[in-house]
């Protein structure tokens, strides 16, 4: 597939420095954040889970100037305990104060020892001398007491470092995602015995946020939406101000009485999230990004191509050099990596971009050549891997076929009326057979016959069964309300979608009507539109594949996803794929052959050519 003239291994290839020229097929994305990184502007990133969202931010990280750096102390303030002093200095110098301060304070806490025992002696010496022991025992406990309450007020003199930049090399990334308000905008914990004067002095009791820790670098948060509005505002404020101060969150706590100076937090924000984000996103957060900065989306697929494909292997080549424990790939299992790729894009022509999750296959590879103590990673791994890193969905829907299989509740084979083999698909690509069973029984009310719909998917079967009763009626000279219609959608899983499946409900309902069975050896996915084209539908590849394994022999797809089949190569044999256009094309491919069929297709056929006949492929 690829031409690996160059390359023995992915060893041989050289890993980017910089994390943001590691970022593989956002090329506009990454312009974007570098523009950005240069202004210091803010950043809202909008794509799916898994496709380097966080990564561009931690890019971003790396491109702001590390020399602005600052490291934060807090201090003591002698006129107002509660409000506390805030001192920034150039990163590095922090700790070298504090030091410095705790050193001293050593010198003074032994000269103060040194003139207690002095004292004690002292005294000691006069009480013997006038033989007085009782009061010098008095004298010396009297003083070792005074002498422990100097103490703790004696450490209030050092500052804290609230903030380190010493050791960084780049500027701060923090990644806010989840966090909550302490966490986010700073704290002051809690002072059990605060009006003693005996606890933590209120300086020390200070915490900072992310915003501050953030300061001259990217505060990342994903999720953005998720956040509470007060959470939201008060992040606004921080980034119009560039300053906060830090109390207790808390509300009944001491902490709450405690307000430090304002500290800087002078961050740039990268908010994501899919576009749902959005929604719950401060209206006036969003105008600030907008005003203020960019708004990127980012796609879930690259186009398939020489050098997106060399793309992929230099990601691969990343992955093995971040995880450090697993051997390098050898060039035919890269190539079982980007036909993975391929596959998962689950469009025709296209590499897919949600790379932590084929990160995922990548590491799972490594680790199955670990475990056979090969030297590399070849294709063999990868199609190993590939079997043990199912996600949830794909174990589940394997586990519902031998469940089905089990309980009788599906059976390839033969034909009944009115049970049609349904295609859906679970978590993200996930394909699940999905049986579908309909009744029709004459109307009990005179007006109008009712549709009755259960299991989860009721309202779809409902609407679907509403859209196709215009079909129904000119394809079987019969009248939905005529009947009492039942649709079932027998055993659905949570997160099964099912607005593939109206060509199914069609099917179901028509068999139901006309009382002709339906080929079990058949399943199908498509969506129908009211004049009785068949739609394209997503998944088609999972569809097929899990048809497969269930022992189905031909599938009926949407002409137009023809193209999005990509199923492995096992599966080839073992299914037919049949593409339909119309309704009619579905019918004649799954009734099973009789007098009844016949006649109802040459019913359609009489009705002449459908447009949807002359549907362009693509
Ligand atoms: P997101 O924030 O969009 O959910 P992440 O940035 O956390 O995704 O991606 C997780 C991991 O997946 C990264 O650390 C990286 O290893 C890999 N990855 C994801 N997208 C890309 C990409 N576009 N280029 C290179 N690696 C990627």
């Amino acid at each position: 597939m690829l031409d690996y003239e160059n390359i023995g291994n992915t060893g041989d290839i050289n890993v980017p420095p910089l994390l943001i020229d590691q970022v593989i097929g956002h090329e506009e994305s990454v312009e974007t954040i570098k523009k950005a990184a240069k202004q210091r502007r803010n950043v809202l990133l909008i794509g799916d889970p898994g496709v380097g969202k966080s990564m561009l931010a931690k890019g971003m990280a790396e491109l702001l100037p590390p020399e602005v750096l600052q490291d934060i102390l807090v201090y003591p303030n002698a006129e107002d305990p509660n409000n506390p002093i805030i001192r920034p200095v150039p990163a590095g110098e922090g700790k070298k104060i504090v030091k410095a301060n705790k050193s001293n304070a050593k010198v003074y806490e032994e000269k103060k020892m040194m003139l207690v025992m002095f004292a004690v002696a002292a005294i000691f010496a006069l009480g013997l001398y006038y033989q007085k022991i009782f009061e010098a025992i008095i004298a010396v406990l009297l003083i070792i007491f005074i002498a422990m309450q100097i103490k703790p007020k004696n450490t209030t003199l050092s500052p804290k470092l609230l903030v380190n930049n010493g050791d960084r090399r780049f500027a701060p990334f923090m990644d806010g995602t989840g966090s909550h308000a302490g966490a986010l905008l700073g704290d002051v914990r809690h002072d059990p015995y605060q009006s003693g004067g005996l606890g933590t002095p209120a300086h020390e009791r200070v915490e900072a946020g992310m915003i501050h820790k953030a300061n001259k670098g990217v505060l990342y948060i994903d999720e953005i939406g998720t956040m509470s509005t007060k959470t939201q505002q008060e992040l606004l404020s921080a980034m119009q101000e560039k300053k906060y101060s830090i109390t207790g969150q808390s509300e009944n706590s001491s902490g709450a009485m405690v307000r430090s100076q304002s500290v800087p937090c002078d961050f740039v924000l990268v908010a994501s999230g899919n576009i749902k984000v959005l929604e719950g996103m401060h209206p006036a957060m969003r105008s600030r990004i907008r005003g203020y900065g960019y708004e990127v989306f980012m796609k879930d697929s690259m186009e398939d191509t020489l050098e997106n494909r060399k793309k992929l292997v230099q990601f691969v080549a990343q992955e093995i050099k971040n995880d450090g424990r697993i051997p390098q790939f050898k060039p035919d299992a890269l190539d079982e990596i980007i036909l993975e790729a391929k596959r998962r894009s689950g469009k025709k022509d296209s590499l897919t971009l949600k790379l932590r999750d084929l990160g995922g296959l990548v590491r799972a590879a490594g680790d199955v050549a670990i475990e056979q103590s090969a030297p590399f990673v070849t294709a063999d791994h990868v199609i190993t891997a590939k079997k043990y890193s199912r996600t949830l969905e794909q174990q589940m829907a394997d586990m519902s076929i031998v469940q089905r299989k089990e309980y009788s509740m599906f059976n390839p084979k033969g034909g009944k009326v009115g049970m049609v083999n349904g295609l859906a698909i679970i978590g993200d690509r996930s394909g699940i057979v999905s049986p579908i069973a309909a009744e029709a029984a004459p109307a009990q009310s005179k007006n109008e016959g009712k549709i009755i719909a259960t299991g989860k998917l009721g309202e779809i079967a409902k609407e679907s069964v509403q859209n196709v009763s215009a079909l129904v009626k000119k394809y079987t000279d019969k009248d939905t309300s005529d009947y009492d219609i039942h649709v079932q959608f027998i055993q659905t899983y949570d997160g099964v979608e099912g607005d593939s499946a109206s060509v199914s409900i069609a099917a179901a309902v028509i068999s139901a009507i006309e009382d002709i069975p339906l080929d079990q050896t058949v399943a199908l996915t498509g969506s129908l539109n009211v004049r009785g084209d068949v739609m394209p539908i997503g998944g088609a590849t999972g569809k097929i594949e899990a048809a497969a394994e269930a022992g189905i022999k031909t599938v009926l797809i949407p002409k137009s996803n023809m193209k999005d089949v990509m199923i492995e190569s096992k599966y080839e044999k073992m299914i037919k794929i049949i593409p339909m256009s119309t309704l009619s094309d579905v019918l004649e491919h799954i009734l099973i052959n009789g007098n009844k069929k016949d006649n109802l297709i040459n019913h359609i056929k009489k009705l002449g050519n459908h447009v949807a006949d002359n549907i362009p492929e693509s």
